[in-house]
């Protein structure tokens, strides 16, 4: 993520925020220019930015009446949505308590997501535009009879459904210890369902399916059987020496999913860390100074120069989490093969972004 300012007053300003604290200006992300930005009011639900001399703009219709967003529309887009708003398709029944601030935990972790899928340049339409291949999201609650089935978090053919229980932390954390897993955020869970969109997308019916299948195996394994065995099984001791996390040593398709989440984890902490002019000096780098690269360019870098940047900010933001008694911020290890497996991902996204360009 890139760091933001006031247009008005220069105050530092964050992503999520909707108003400057120090000048009071309103504050929205402005798509199109790829900014968070200062507003003026021109009446009638029509602002300017000076982000943005000569156009308009109105406030999304979830920011505006909802509160959920803070994202901008171009004001001739007759959509009343903001482009990350109209991929959800279902939203929660706002009459029950602690369904709207579920949902607006969603539609954050989302545009963040969105923020990152827009930089590598991947495809991104919605279902109502492009029935076929478009995407849409579902916000869907567990029914209240404790009998019926639960509500899957997944993917199937461009619906993205997340279960609302992830966005209550207590829910999520108890789900996290009672499956073993060291890492299980809201966005984390934004990052991995997209990635099984992209596989069919970029990977299924493409050229790159022999190189997939010679990588992460034989997706044509039965999946839900791999599951079943998955967590009826005891972890095999050795899945870290293949797998970037236990859950992708499930299936194939699990295990892209899990390592492109994971290379959407590396671009987006990247690129805040070269936003923030961050440098690191390890103390036994023979006083080499690492800079990190400039953050427009992240997309364009190669894998190489990507994975000789990121261990240090791992071992850093472990270290400092350590520091605030907080577990570890990047509880993972890589292999050889997962970080080959992440070189496929970052050679996908750039090869589809060269395709179109
Ligand atoms: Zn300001
Ligand atoms: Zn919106
Ligand atoms: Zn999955």
């Amino acid at each position: 993520m890139k760091i933001f300012h006031c247009n008005h007053c220069q105050q530092l300003v964050f992503f999520e925020n909707i108003q400057c604290v120090k000048c009071g200006h309103a504050l929205a992300y402005l798509p199109d220019q790829v900014l968070l930005a200062s507003l003026e009011p021109l009446g009638d639900n029509l602002w300017r930015s000076p982000a943005a001399e000569d156009r308009t703009y109105r406030l999304c219709e979830n920011y505006s009446r909802e509160n959920v967003c803070n994202w901008a529309v171009p004001a001739d887009d007759p959509h009343p949505l903001c482009q990350s708003c109209r991929l959800t398709r279902v939203i929660p029944d706002l009459d029950r308590p602690g369904r709207k601030e579920a949902w607006y935990r969603m539609e954050v972790a989302k545009r963040r997501l969105i923020y990152t899928l827009v930089n590598l340049r991947l495809p991104l339409a919605n279902k109502t535009d492009d029935p076929e291949r478009g995407l849409a999201y579902e916000f869907l609650a567990d029914p209240d009879d404790p009998n019926a089935p639960p509500v899957l978090t997944g993917h199937d053919n461009g619906v993205i459904t997340i279960n609302l229980a992830e966005a209550d932390d207590a829910e999520r954390e108890r789900r996290r210890q009672q499956l073993g897993e060291p890492y299980r955020t809201l966005l984390g869970h934004f990052r991995h369902e997209i990635g099984h969109y992209y596989w069919d997308r970029l990977i299924k019916d493409s050229r790159r399916i022999d190189d997939f299948r010679h990588l992460f195996g034989d997706e044509r394994l039965d999946y839900s059987e791999a599951l079943k065995n998955h967590y009826n099984r005891a972890p095999s001791a050795d899945w870290q020496e293949h797998y970037i996390s236990h859950y992708a040593s499930s299936h194939p398709w699990e295990d892209w999913a899990e390592t492109f989440a994971h290379y959407l984890h590396m671009v987006d902490t990247l690129e805040t860390a070269a936003a923030w002019g961050l440098a690191l000096r390890p103390p036994e780098a023979n006083e080499l100074s690492l800079k990190l690269g400039r953050p427009e360019k992240v997309p364009e870098r190669s894998f190489d120069e990507l994975i000789e940047d990121w261990f240090p900010v791992t071992y850093v933001l472990n270290t400092l989490n350590r520091g605030m008694g907080l577990p570890d911020a990047y509880p993972f290890v890589l292999s050889t093969p997962a970080i080959n497996k992440l070189r496929f991902v970052h050679e996908t996204i750039l090869g589809y972004a060269h395709e179109q360009h």
